[in-house]
């Protein structure tokens, strides 16, 4: 809002508003930084079958900021896909989480393990996206049938089958497909069935409130329906208590990822687990 200020003449921002704005200016030039310095680290958290055992990992980025320590992606994504510097970010993780599943391929111990990546929609989206991924797979010669990219309900909502082509390709390549924090978006049921997809994730949201509310336990209930009807596999984010996953069994859902089981930590506390189990 424009305010007089006396001889001086006209100051178009208010005090406020001068301070978030420099604050937005500060954290974009921050970022821009994070990417050339490398500033982010891949955390992994574990999902499990209904014995407790790690079959494989979600990355999940953290940004290890100089004065701030480490800040949650849910603080920075949105600014790093507004700047468009999600592809470059975006190819970092993918790197990362390859090259991981090349050294695990080495290890007896770590070989089976899955990595799932999440994609931005606007990442996914670019028309560069094909051809940096094969890169990455050409660098880092992974074993891709142990890739699982998760990608949002919030893709297919437009240009989407584009994106189903997109998906295909990389299908054919051997990459898995998760639908993460499915039931949040307004994606059709029709279209998702055409979609070369291998696994719902099932949202936190509902997971968590799946004993106290009628509601979210017919969400669940119906999701893990549609996913044996489609013949996908079906995993249950949000894991907090015994409860849950014991509710989860008994109605057929037989994976799980959530604090019960493991917050997302360092690959080291990853290996460190996988070799006392
Ligand atoms: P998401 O992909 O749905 O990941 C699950 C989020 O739930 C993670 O938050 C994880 O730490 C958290 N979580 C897992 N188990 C529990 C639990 O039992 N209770 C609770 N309360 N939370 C749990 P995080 O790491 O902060 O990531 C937030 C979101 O940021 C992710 O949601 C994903 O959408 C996005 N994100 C993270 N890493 C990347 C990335 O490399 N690329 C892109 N494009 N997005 C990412
Ligand atoms: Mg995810
Ligand atoms: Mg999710
Ligand atoms: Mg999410």
């Amino acid at each position: 809002q424009a305010k007089s200020n006396g001889r001086h003449g006209v100051c178009f921002f208010d005090p406020t508003m001068q301070a978030a704005l420099l604050a937005h200016v500060k954290l974009e030039a921050d970022l821009r930084q994070a990417q050339e310095n490398r500033q982010w680290i891949l955390y992994y958290q574990p999902q499990v079958d209904h014995l407790g055992t790690i079959t494989g990992v979600e990355a999940l980025l953290r940004w290890q900021h100089p004065e701030r320590g480490m800040v949650s992606p849910g603080e920075f994504i949105p600014l790093l896909e507004s700047m468009e510097l999600i592809n470059d970010v975006g190819e970092w993780v993918l790197e990362s989480a390859c090259c991981q599943l090349a050294r695990w391929a080495q290890n007896p111990l770590l070989r089976e393990l899955t990595i799932s990546v999440n994609i931005s929609p606007l990442q996914f989206r670019d028309e560069d996206f094909l051809s940096r991924v094969e890169r990455v797979f050409a660098r880092t010669q992974v074993p891709l049938y142990r890739l699982k990219l998760e990608v949002t309900e919030s893709l297919f909502v437009e240009a989407r089958d584009e994106a189903r082509e997109k998906m295909l390709a990389l299908k054919a390549q051997g990459v898995r497909f998760a639908l993460d924090d499915f039931g949040t978006g307004y994606s059709s049921l029709a279209y998702l069935a055409q979609l070369p997809l291998d696994q719902l994730k099932i949202d936190q949201s509902f997971v968590h409130q799946v004993l106290e509310s009628q509601a979210n336990a017919a969400i669940v209930e119906s999701t893990i329906a549609l996913a044996k009807s489609l013949n996908l596999e079906v995993i249950a984010e949000g894991v907090e208590t015994e409860a849950q996953q014991a509710w989860l069994l008994s109605h057929g859902c037989h994976a799980y990822q959530g604090y019960l089981f493991g917050r997302p930590v360092t690959v080291e506390a990853i290996e460190e687990l996988m070799s006392v189990h």
